[in-house]
C-alpha cells in the first residue's frame, strides 16, 4: 500500500471534528470551506459524504484551497495545524478511509463567555455582541464593523444536534472543548457524561479559568484532563486584556485545579501586548510549576499583531528564557519567528490608535498600567 504525502496529507478530515460555535461542522478549526459549511444537525451527512473531496484530494496530494492557513503559515516558516495533527496522531498518518465516528472531537457550543478580550470579536464572544450593540456609533466611527455575526440560540437547542454529537462523542478519544467559555455551559458536562469510559478518553478545555465549578472539577478528575489556560498577562494587565476578567479568581482557580491534580497548561496569543507580559506569564508558571506554554499567532485585529513591536521590545523579548518550557510551537520557535520580524510603524501606529478606542469606550487607562506593570 502506497504511504500518504506527509508533504500535503493531513489526518483530520479523516479522524477530526470541529464543531464551531457559532454552528459549523469542519474537519478542524483552521479550515476555511469555499462553500457554505454544513450546520452541526447535519453532521452524519457531512461526515459521511460532505468531506469526499477534501479527503481525496489529502490521499492524492492535492493541496486543497479550505487548507491554505496551513499552507501559508508552512510558507512562512510557522508550524501549522497540520504539522501539529501528524505529530499529535502518528497512528493515523497512514489512513486511507475516514473513521465511523471522529476519534478527536473539538467542540464549541455558542458564544456565550462574560469576557472582552482585546482581541476577541462578537463571533467568540456574547459580551462582546452585546457591547458592540450598545455602542455601535463610536466602533463604526472607529472603523470597526460588524455584521452577521450569531444572535440566535445556540446550536445545542436543535435537538437533532446535540442527539447526534451525543451518539459520536462516546467513540472519542481525544476531547477539546473550546469557546465561548465552556465553563459557563452545563451542556458540555451532559455531554461528558454519556461517556462510560472517560479513564481512557483526553479531554481538554480551553478556559478563560475566570470561573470553575465544583462539578467541573469533579469531572475534569474523571477524565485524562488538561486544562489549557488563556492567559495573556498577570495582574492587572489580565483584567486589562481578557476585559470583565478578575486575575485574583484566575489565580484561586489555578490554586484549585492544582489541588485537584488537574494538569494546567497555558495558552497564549502572541500578540503586540505579549512583548510586556510575557515575563510576568513566566515567572508565574514556574511558581506554579507549570512547564507547558502554547502560543497562537494572532491574524486579527492588526493593529494587536507582533508587527509593530519596536526593536527595544524585540531586543527585550530576546532576553526572555524559556528553559525547560515545553510547547507547539516551541517557545524557541517563537523567539526565532519574533527575531525575524520587521518593525512596522504603521501597525504600531494602529496599536496606540486601538488602544485610546478602547480606554476612551471602556473608560480604561491603558498607559498606567503599564507603568505601574513596569516600576
Ligand atoms: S491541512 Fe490544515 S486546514 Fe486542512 S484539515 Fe489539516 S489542519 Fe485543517
Amino acid at each position: 500500500m502506497t504511504e500518504n504525502n506527509l508533504d500535503v496529507f493531513c489526518p483530520y478530515p479523516f479522524m477530526s471534528a470541529s464543531l464551531e460555535s457559532f454552528d459549523r461542522s469542519l474537519p478542524c478549526c483552521a479550515y476555511s470551506p469555499d462553500v457554505n459549511p454544513s450546520p452541526v444537525h447535519e453532521f452524519d451527512q457531512w461526515w459521511n459524504h460532505g468531506l469526499g473531496k477534501l479527503r481525496n484530494d489529502m490521499l492524492t496530494g492535492v493541496k486543497n484551497s479550505g487548507c491554505r492557513r496551513c499552507w501559508d503559515e508552512e510558507a512562512q516558516g510557522k508550524t501549522s495545524q497540520r504539522k501539529l495533527a501528524l505529530d499529535s496522531y502518528p497512528e493515523h498518518r497512514n489512513i486511507k478511509q475516514a473513521l465511523e465516528s471522529p476519534a478527536f472531537f473539538m467542540i464549541g457550543i455558542g458564544t456565550h463567555c462574560n469576557l472582552k478580550c482585546i482581541f476577541c470579536n462578537p463571533w467568540r464572544s456574547s459580551s462582546i455582541a452585546q457591547e458592540y450593540e450598545s455602542k455601535k456609533d463610536s466602533f463604526n466611527k472607529f472603523g470597526i464593523v460588524y455584521q452577521g455575526y450569531p444572535q440566535g440560540a445556540d446550536w445545542d437547542q436543535e435537538s437533532k444536534a446535540l442527539d447526534t454529537i451525543k451518539k459520536h462523542i462516546v467513540h472519542a478519544r481525544d476531547i477539546q472543548f473550546v469557546g465561548g467559555e465552556p465553563l459557563l455551559k452545563p451542556v458540555y458536562l451532559d455531554l461528558l457524561d454519556e461517556i462510560k469510559n472517560p479513564e481512557n478518553v483526553r479531554l481538554s478545555v480551553n478556559t478563560s479559568l475566570e470561573r470553575l465549578s465544583d462539578r467541573w472539577i469533579e469531572t475534569l478528575s474523571r477524565f485524562q484532563s488538561s486544562v489549557h489556560a488563556s492567559i495573556e498577562a498577570v495582574g492587572p494587565l489580565n483584567d486589562y486584556i481578557r476585559h470583565g476578567s478578575r486575575w485574583e479568581n484566575v489565580e484561586a482557580n489555578f490554586e484549585k485545579l492544582k489541588q485537584a491534580g488537574i494538569n494546567v497548561k497555558i495558552s497564549h496569543v502572541l500578540s503586540r501586548t505579549s512583548f510586556w507580559t510575557l515575563p510576568g506569564i513566566v515567572k508565574f508558571m514556574r511558581r506554579m510549576r507549570i512547564n507547558e506554554i502554547h502560543f497562537h499567532y494572532l491574524t486579527h485585529p492588526e493593529s494587536l499583531r507582533t508587527a509593530g513591536a519596536t526593536d527595544e521590545e524585540r531586543k527585550k523579548f530576546a532576553e526572555l528564557r524559556f528553559s525547560g518550557m515545553l510547547g507547539k510551537p516551541h517557545p524557541d520557535e517563537i523567539k526565532q519567528q519574533i527575531q525575524s520580524e520587521s518593525y512596522d510603524a504603521d501597525i504600531d501606529a494602529k496599536f496606540w490608535q486601538y488602544i485610546d478606542f478602547l480606554d476612551n469606550t471602556r473608560g480604561l487607562d491603558f498607559r498606567k498600567l503599564l507603568d505601574d506593570y513596569q516600576t
